[in-house]
């Protein structure tokens, strides 16, 4: 039986008749750049989520920067990171010219460990960086304390997390900002690049809504120096659609994450836990073994696609050479980088797919 690690074609074959004529309505109205459709997505996604405003943005990368902006980061400024995520949760902080200064991870949830961030705190600490990693919530109360006692702005990347909550609260919605990525490969994905920016500041969403658009509240002023960030009028149209199946698709990600959850038994296997306080999206299914290569050579013979997100953890990547950490330096992380591997999981998987990923990893 065949398993492939994600396959987009399925779900977009769905929907295509319902997203090819939206997308034609665009196209006959000419709304290319934000328009209806974004203005139409964005209070979709701020009702079905529970925030107060979204902005639709070009990539979730571009929110980010946005988020460095906003939270005043720069020249001199630290801001605490997790080095175990795809590298765009750091580029916002290198944007303004701020240093990421990156510490270790949870060893159950592989997010960012409060702890640790509270060892790394200095007089030039100015904010932190959290992610949602793999759609499993931070542990925020613990974070959100630090912050307040040091006076941080806290960024949700909440790319991986779209839908996740953290006692009961959509992440995204208890830092100072939060930001999505709608890549196509992500929970909600668009049609192309895409991304929003949420806070629950009103004077913040403001800000990011200049920085969107050339720092322009009029047209041919500009009170300051901003970006095109514009989300296009395509992908609107098509997350409109997206977002109304997210709940359904969501649903099964978490019943196939149970069924690996019960059916793999290994002693030799550290499985994603599922903390109390949140509810995790699985946009990955994640887990540890020491000889991963060789079990993902076994999955692979047995016709079962997996990834290793990530192979290297971002505080030893090239880019990141200069600030001197060291192999080790950070080692939770390093360790799960080294030891992780992760299965198919996505809503059109059969439930004869996720038997026979787990009758494979069971035999390994
Ligand atoms: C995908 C991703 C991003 C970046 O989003 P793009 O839309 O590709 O710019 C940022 N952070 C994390 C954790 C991601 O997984």
């Amino acid at each position: 039986m065949k398993v492939p690690f994600l396959d987009l074609k399925l779900q977009h074959q769905a929907i295509r008749t319902e997203v090819l004529a939206a997308l034609a309505d665009t196209y006959d109205n000419t709304r290319f750049c934000l328009g209806k459709d974004v203005d139409d997505f964005e209070k979709a996604f701020s009702a079905t989520l529970g925030h107060s405003r979204t902005l639709g943005m070009n990539s979730g990368t571009s929110p980010l920067h946005v988020a460095s902006i906003c939270g005043g980061f720069g020249p001199g400024d630290e801001i605490i990171t997790t080095p175990f995520t795809f590298a765009s949760s750091c580029w916002g902080i290198s944007y303004v010219g701020a240093k990421p200064v990156f510490v270790d991870i949870d060893a159950d949830t592989w997010c960012i460990s409060p702890e640790a961030i509270a060892k790394a705190i200095t007089p030039k600490t100015k904010g932190i960086v959290v992610v949602h990693i793999f759609g499993q919530p931070a542990r925020m109360d613990e974070i959100m304390a630090i912050a307040k006692q040091h006076k941080l702005f806290v960024v949700e990347d909440c790319a991986q997390a779209v839908g996740a909550t953290y006692k009961g609260a959509p992440v995204g919605g208890i830092g100072d900002c939060g930001t999505f990525s709608f890549y196509p490969t992500k929970n909600l994905g668009a049609c192309g690049e895409g991304g929003a920016f949420v806070s629950k500041h009103a004077a913040i969403m403001d800000h990011a809504q200049l920085l969107r658009v050339h720092g322009s509240p009029k047209r041919y002023t500009h009170t300051e120096v901003g970006f095109n960030f514009r989300m296009d009028g395509f992908q609107g149209a098509a997350l409109n659609i997206k977002l109304k199946k997210l709940a359904g698709w969501t649903a099964r990600r978490r019943v196939i994450a149970a069924q690996y959850r019960l059916g793999i038994k290994r002693n030799d296997v550290q499985l994603p836990v599922v903390p109390a306080y949140g509810e995790s999206v699985w946009h990955q299914f994640t887990l540890l073994h020491p000889k991963r290569d060789d079990l993902r050579v076994h999955l692979e013979k047995n016709g079962v696609g997996t990834e290793i997100i990530y192979p290297g953890p971002m505080h030893r990547q090239p880019c990141y050479a200069s600030l001197g950490y060291a192999a080790g330096s950070i080692p939770i992380a390093e360790k799960t980088s080294a030891t992780c591997v992760s299965l198919p999981i996505f809503p059109e998987l059969t439930d004869a797919q996720v038997a026979h990923v787990i009758d494979t990893v069971n035999s390994f």
